[in-house]
């Protein structure tokens, strides 16, 4: 993509800095707010414009947790690691809020509500509950109408929903400018990372519009990483993000949605805006293979699956008003990747990335902790190194 003059007068590339951040998506901006935090110039470059990614993309849900429910992670993760990662996103709303989120126009406090149609799944969702109520998170179930039910209890009831009550949903562009807002130092760049090269004075970042000097460096390229870092192409894969929103004006008031809900283990994820329009989003597991993309296109065939899905749940065709995609990047065990890129080496480069589909709910808080590590003001949990991916040569990779 080619800049204008006057987009390359407006911001300048400096010469030198203590800190290059590549991608300006939610990870990025918030790990260079940590870093101005601590007095220091970070330049955040972006090859699009902020919120160009998956950050600007998604669907807006703050939720407490992961991709599954809390007993899914601790049987794939451990006790101690599934209640870490929970923690992790408990502080993530924790810490918006303490900057002022609350005063966004389009955030609202709105709980969220994990949903089961199959015993089985409906069972895992009992066993987490019971299992968060025992490690200190305060949750609830729901099972059958309600006095009030909404049209998903009414037209698709489940066996049971999980309930996060302290959760929240978010206008993620309207997030995304206001954590821009916050970095006083210097503007962001719109330029292409085109390679690190290490020299005797530090990093030298080669970007589309020219080289900047940085003493260290943090990839939040997310998706886009293995274009960058070639080795990373295993362990983070892009999988493309489908969505869609409907006309719910018609809908009664009664049937509103009450949470903003996660269905089938959160393949599916819908809520309902202020204005009543409806966002769904999902169906990607029923074409896996053609979802693993980069194209931020949306396709026929996981679209119709979103409006059946949408008609079951309302009982009813809703009017289609809008349809997007966003590209998120997976890892295999769906954990984000935090750390050195030479684990050995805490002076490489680092990175932040490989949020799969819950970047919104962790990487405020994990890219600020991974900003302060950086720096030498914390540690990184074990849990989210990219060392636990045995065979990743993580050192080669930017040398
Ligand atoms: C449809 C959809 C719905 C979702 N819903 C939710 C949700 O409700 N809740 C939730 O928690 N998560 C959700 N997610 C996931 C969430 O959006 C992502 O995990 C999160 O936004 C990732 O943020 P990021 O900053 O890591 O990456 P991104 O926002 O993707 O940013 C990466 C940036 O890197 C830039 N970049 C890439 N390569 C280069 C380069 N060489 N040089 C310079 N810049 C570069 C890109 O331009 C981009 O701006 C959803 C995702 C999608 C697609």
């Amino acid at each position: 993509m080619s800049n204008s003059l006057w987009h390359i007068r407006a911001t300048p590339l400096p010469a030198r800095v203590d800190r290059v951040v590549v991608g300006a998506g939610i990870a990025g901006i918030s790990a260079s707010i940590a870093f101005e935090s601590l007095g220091l110039d970070a330049l955040v470059i972006d090859g699009r414009y902020p919120g160009w990614g998956a950050s600007g993309r998604n669907a807006g849900f703050l939720m407490r947790g992961a991709a599954d429910n809390y007993a899914a992670a601790v049987d794939d993760l451990g006790r101690e690691d599934a209640k870490a990662l929970w923690t992790l996103t408990e502080n993530n709303l924790t810490r918006l809020r303490s900057l002022g989120i609350d005063r966004l126009p389009h955030y609202r406090a709105q709980a969220s509500c994990l949903v089961a149609f199959d015993a089985e799944e409906a069972a895992q969702l009992e066993r987490s509950a019971r299992l968060m109520a025992e490690d200190g998170f305060e949750v609830e179930t729901r099972q059958g109408q309600g006095e009030h039910a909404d049209a998903l209890w009414r037209y698709e009831p489940p066996r049971i929903g999980l309930v996060n009550p302290h959760d929240a949903v978010c206008d993620p562009v309207e997030l995304l400018a206001w954590l821009c807002s916050m970095l006083k130092r210097m503007p962001i760049a719109e330029t292409t990372l085109q390679r690190i090269e290490q020299t005797d004075a530090g990093f030298a970042v080669v970007t589309s519009r020219g080289t900047v000097m940085a003493e260290q460096v943090l990839i939040c390229t997310n998706a886009y990483t293995a274009s960058l870092l070639p080795d990373y192409a295993r362990l983070i894969q892009p999988n493309r993000g489908q969505m869609l929103s409907l006309d719910a004006s018609g809908l009664p008031a009664h049937e509103r949605l009450e949470f903003a809900y996660y269905a089938n283990h959160g393949s599916e994820y819908f809520r309902q805006l202020d204005d009543s329009t409806v966002i769904v989003g999902g169906w990607r597991r029923h074409h896996e293979q053609d979802e693993r993309t980069l194209e931020n296109e949306p396709t026929a065939g996981v679209q119709q699956g979103l409006e059946s899905f949408a008609e079951r749940v309302f009982g009813r065709r809703l009017p289609v008003r809008h349809r997007w995609a966003g590209t998120m990047g997976f890892t295999p065990d769906h954990l984000p990747i935090a750390g050195p890129l030479d684990a050995s080496d805490a002076t490489s480069p680092w990175i932040c990335a490989g949020f799969t589909g819950h970047g919104m709910s962790m990487a405020h808080e994990l890219a600020t902790q991974t900003a302060l590590a950086m720096s030498g003001r914390s540690e990184l949990p074990d849990l989210f190194s990219a060392t636990r991916f045995a065979d990743a040569d993580a050192g080669r990779i930017a040398r």
